[in-house]
């Protein structure tokens, strides 16, 4: 495991010597020391990144170039992607086939975004039709600069590739700054494109806490933009950042996003999908559609059969064999997620199951799967993120209310409807005030497929073409081709 930073192309040990601890969330114990950044670490990654991108020719490379490199990239992934989805569980907690399929989807994001930069090459430019035809024009894609990429510890590998892939294809540098929480395979990241031989400075990677290291990403001159995926208040913080000297910002952010049950689902289908909406990744997962609402027909039965499926979700360490639900990342996430569980018992919900602390673990952040019933509509239960294995849920009569219901909440990341009504599940999904809707499932995920949310979840998409877009800038050029002269001054 790496304890230094990569900066140019190089380990480096930090500047002021620091380090922080890594915890493995379902021992307890210290796993790795990984170098903590200071400022000045992070002034000599920005300018690193800075130099690769006006002086070196990343961004002047054809894009089939960076392609090679973002595909060589996605082999080093694949080449180790046990050893990858292993540290991934030690670091963050989650289930073996879970950090798996995330380091395969990272892999994925690498080389889809080899063929978007490829693409460019062939649309370099588009032609502007003018009505005056004594000029021409057109518009060209241009790479926005140097990028300073924050992410959380919810899918360590996969944020760094939803950032880094993207920007790279364009034609961007980068900085990359993990969460403190999660910074092992961010650095095996950097590994991966040092042995791809990335030229010096285009991918940097720095290690350290949010205060200090993302604090002096956010705040350097010489970084053109920031993306950032986190927690609501950083996301404003980032932002008024980035105000300061016009940066362009990309957020995401979080969640409490509905699920809509019809009296015409298969409450089996239903049940399952539930599950996989809030207790997958241990609900740790901005999109986690943690508030569901179910038609007032199905809602008794369909409550016992979750309740009794909840209780059946084999908890333990990732590592283990059948592992369904792992541990918290974090101390610190653990109570905060007993306490939102306390405080919507506080203020009159139900535990319908879980709630509490699994018997028979010693160590280990775990919490049963939990589903809550009657949280008011005005609690924080129902309408704060919990970011836990924590699902609220409540009987609705009409669809009107359901979309009412629905919709009434400050995020707008996620929503997902379930009918076998093909004609309403649209209509639903059309009323939907947010930026991701699942019709009959809840999460599956497509790096093709644009990401991000409405109202405060978040500003910009991720993945797909919009990914790129977010890393390039638009410049026209115009010609004046007539023969003429211009003769507003000179006559
Ligand atoms: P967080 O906002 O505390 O931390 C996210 C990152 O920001 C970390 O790398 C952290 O070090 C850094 N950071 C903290 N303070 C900073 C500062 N002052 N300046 C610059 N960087 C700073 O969030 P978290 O606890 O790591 O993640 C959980 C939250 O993220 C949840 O609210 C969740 O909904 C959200 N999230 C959203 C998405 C999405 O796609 N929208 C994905 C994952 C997580």
């Amino acid at each position: 495991m790496r304890k230094e930073l990569y900066i140019d192309g190089q380990w480096v040990a930090p500047v002021k010597g620091g380090a922080f601890e890594i915890v493995n969330p379902a021992t307890e114990e210290v796993i790795h020391r990984a170098a903590a950044a200071s400022a000045e670490d992070v002034d000599i990654a920005v300018k690193a990144a800075r130099r690769a991108f006006d002086k070196d020719g990343w961004p002047k490379l054809a894009g089939r170039e960076r392609a090679r490199y973002l595909g060589a990239i996605a082999e080093g992934i694949r080449a180790r992607q046990a050893e990858i989805a292993h540290l991934e569980v030690i670091d963050n907690g989650k289930p073996f086939p879970e950090a798996d399929w995330d380091v395969a989807d990272a892999a994925g994001c690498f080389d889809f975004y080899a063929g978007l930069a490829e693409q460019l090459d062939n649309n370099p430019e588009e032609p502007i039709a003018l009505a005056d035809a004594r000029f021409t024009s057109k518009a060209i894609k241009e790479p926005v600069g140097v990028a300073g990429a924050i992410i959380p510890w919810n899918y360590p590998l996969l944020m760094a590739a939803w950032k880094v892939a993207p920007a790279l294809a364009a034609g961007c540098t980068v900085v990359l700054k993990p969460a403190e929480l999660t910074s092992l395979t961010a650095l095996e990241l950097a590994a991966i494109a040092h042995e791809a031989g990335l030229p010096p400075g285009v991918l940097n990677i720095v290690t350290g806490a949010g205060s200090v290291a993302g604090q002096a990403i956010i705040d350097h001159r010489q970084v053109d933009k920031l993306a950032f995926t986190g927690s609501g208040p950083v996301g404003s913080k980032i932002m008024a950042a980035a105000a300061r000297d016009i940066k362009r910002v990309s957020l995401e952010l979080g969640g409490k996003s509905p699920f809509v049950v019809f009296d015409d689902a298969d409450i089996e289908e239903a049940v399952e999908w539930i599950m996989f909406g809030i207790f997958w990744n241990q609900g740790q997962v901005c999109s986690a559609t943690s508030r569901v609402l179910v038609q007032e027909g199905i809602y008794e039965r369909l409550l016992a059969r979750l309740v009794e499926e909840a209780k059946k979700i084999r908890i333990g360490n990732g590592l283990e064999e059948g592992v369904l639900l792992g541990p918290l990342v974090s101390r610190r996430q653990y109570e905060q997620v007993f306490a939102a569980i306390e405080a919507a018992k506080a203020a009159g919900a139900t535990v319908a199951c879980g709630g509490k602390r699994p018997a028979g673990f010693e160590k280990g952040y775990y919490i049963e799967p939990t589903v809550l019933t009657n949280a008011p509509l005005d609690s924080d239960a129902w309408r704060e993120e919990i970011f836990g294995p924590v699902l609220c849920i409540r009987p609705f009569s009409s669809e009107e209310e359901a979309i009412e219901l629905a919709n009434d909440s400050r995020f707008g990341l996620a929503a997902a409807v379930m009918s076998k009504d093909d004609i309403r599940a649209e209509r639903v999904a059309a009323a939907f005030r947010a930026g991701i809707v699942w019709i009959n499932c809840s999460q599956p995920t497509f790096t093709e497929a644009p990401w991000g949310g409405y109202k405060e979840s978040g500003i910009g998409r991720e993945l797909g073409r919009w990914g790129l877009e977010n890393y390039l800038e638009t410049k026209q050029i115009t010609k004046y081709v007539s023969e003429d002269p211009w003769g507003w001054y000179i006559k």
